[in-house]
């Protein structure tokens, strides 16, 4: 194994304050940040809003649908453990349907081999659990409430200004990661080349108690305003996820909650059982957000920064989780290398590696939107034929489901629920 020792005496390393810099704490910034312990990285975590603040972006009433690939790389990386086991709700059925039409599709974990098609948890818990165990990591540094106001890039290092000036007001890094959100200012401020759509359309995020028990199960249907998810939650609630034309949106945060409910079963029909005692109506506008080429010369694009995608299918942060896992072993392996953790060429790795499923997922989530909005009889026809066709024939299941579990392709050592360095493993 790599002594610290040696790391700390390797000459670039006087160079900087920290190895890698990463500007947004946000879930994807934090896991990043707990998977890179025990690396003998030093780590800032630079983020703008406070973690106790109501406002905090990150961290809010949101469910999270967790695939079991990502709930391995939270459980290599030190934060599935930290979770309240109360707050996790496994989904052990996925019900798929297009409203007003015959196709649906029957997601269940037994025909998988797996105790869940995934794991419902709230935002606001993995949020406090990855606190919990930065809270304790020696070699991270969280600069919170801090804004990064300007970025230089040296050969040798990036330098970053700070706002409000922490001590002293300057820092600086081997590495910088963005992981400052579907907004990023750093990504605009150095012009990385991005594909941005505004959907027109808004996610309502509430909760709802049905009159019976939720059984796990956890629905996705298609109306013609937007897909509609149901997600299986504490104390057998539902959280709602309704999406909706963003015109739309005003009159449905307005409404009593007695005509929400009216609407919303309206909509969503009676599988899930009668819906009652609405929670709080939280909105958010949805867009879609593709950098084209993430990585530069010591820096790297990473989560919502480099991928938003429509939370449709549940994706947005279990595909950031997965470039937490492929960076940092990348990044581990360059340091055992005792390769510059900069350097593009180590960087480029990463992105090779990162490429096909970052396009794949987005291009998946998007082509859903597109198929399931359009009212054209062929489409419906053909959209209707794929849903049965998912439900009925298991290798088309295995396919889908082998993709939404994160388990495709070639898997990061986390996923695979392996410790991130070879050396690590126990004998
Ligand atoms: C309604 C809804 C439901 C969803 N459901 C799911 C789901 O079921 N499963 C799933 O996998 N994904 C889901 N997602 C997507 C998921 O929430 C996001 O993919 C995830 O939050 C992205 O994390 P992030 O850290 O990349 O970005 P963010 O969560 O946006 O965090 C960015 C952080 O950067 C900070 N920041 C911003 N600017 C700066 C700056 N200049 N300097 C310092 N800090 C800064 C912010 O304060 C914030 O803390 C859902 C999204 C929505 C909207």
């Amino acid at each position: 194994m790599i002594s610290r020792r040696w790391w700390e005496e390797a000459e670039f390393r006087m160079e900087y304050d920290y190895d890698i810099a990463i500007t947004g704490g946000g879930l994807v910034g934090a896991s990043l940040a707990c998977a890179l312990a025990n690396t003998g990285l030093r780590v800032a975590v630079i983020e703008a809003v406070s973690r106790q603040s109501e406002s905090q972006p990150s961290y809010d009433d949101r469910v999270l649908a967790i695939a079991p690939g990502s709930r391995n790389i939270l459980r290599g990386i030190g934060i599935w453990q930290e979770i309240a086991p109360g707050a996790v709700v496994p989904i052990k059925t996925i019900h798929v349907s297009d409203r007003g039409r015959f196709g649906f599709a029957r997601l269940r974990h037994v025909k998988h081999g797996t105790d869940a098609m995934g794991y419902a948890v709230p935002a606001r818990e993995l949020g406090a659990a990855m606190d919990r165990k930065m809270g304790r990591l020696e070699d991270v540094t969280m600069v919170c409430p801090a804004e990064v106001t300007d970025l230089t890039q040296e050969q040798d290092r990036v330098r970053l200004e700070l706002h409000p000036h922490a001590e002293p007001g300057e820092t600086s890094a081997a590495l910088v990661v963005f992981a400052d959100g579907a907004d990023s200012s750093m990504r605009r401020s150095l012009n990385f080349e991005t594909t941005r759509r505004d959907y027109g359309q808004c996610v309502i995020l509430t909760t709802v108690t049905p009159d019976r028990g939720h059984d796990n199960v956890a629905y996705e249907r298609f109306t013609d305003s937007g897909p509609m998810a149901l997600l299986p939650s504490t104390n057998n609630r539902y959280t709602v996820i309704w999406t909706t034309r963003s015109a739309q949106v005003e009159e449905l945060l307005q409404c009593s909650d007695d005509e929400f409910l009216k609407r919303l079963q309206y909509r969503f029909g009676d599988r899930a059982g009668a819906l009652r005692r609405l929670g709080k109506r939280k909105t958010y506008p949805l867009s879609f957000v593709s950098v084209k080429y993430p990585v530069r010369h010591r820096i790297v694009v990473a989560g919502n920064a480099a991928h938003t995608i429509h939370p449709v299918a549940g994706q947005g942060f279990n595909l950031g989780l997965r470039d937490v896992a492929t960076l940092s072993e990348v990044l581990s392996d360059a340091q055992f290398e005792g390769r510059d953790i900069g350097d593009i060429e180590v960087l480029e790795r990463y992105w090779q590696w990162r490429r096909r499923d970052i396009n794949r997922m987005s291009g998946f989530t998007d082509g859903l939107i597109r198929l399931f909005s359009n009212d054209s009889t062929t489409l419906a026809m053909v959209r209707d034929s794929a849903l049965l066709a998912i439900d009925m024939i298991p290798p088309a299941q295995n396919f889908l489901v082998k993709r939404t579990m994160g388990l495709a392709g070639r898997l990061p050592r986390l996923t695979r629920g392996l410790p991130l360095r070879k050396s690590d493993a126990p004998h």
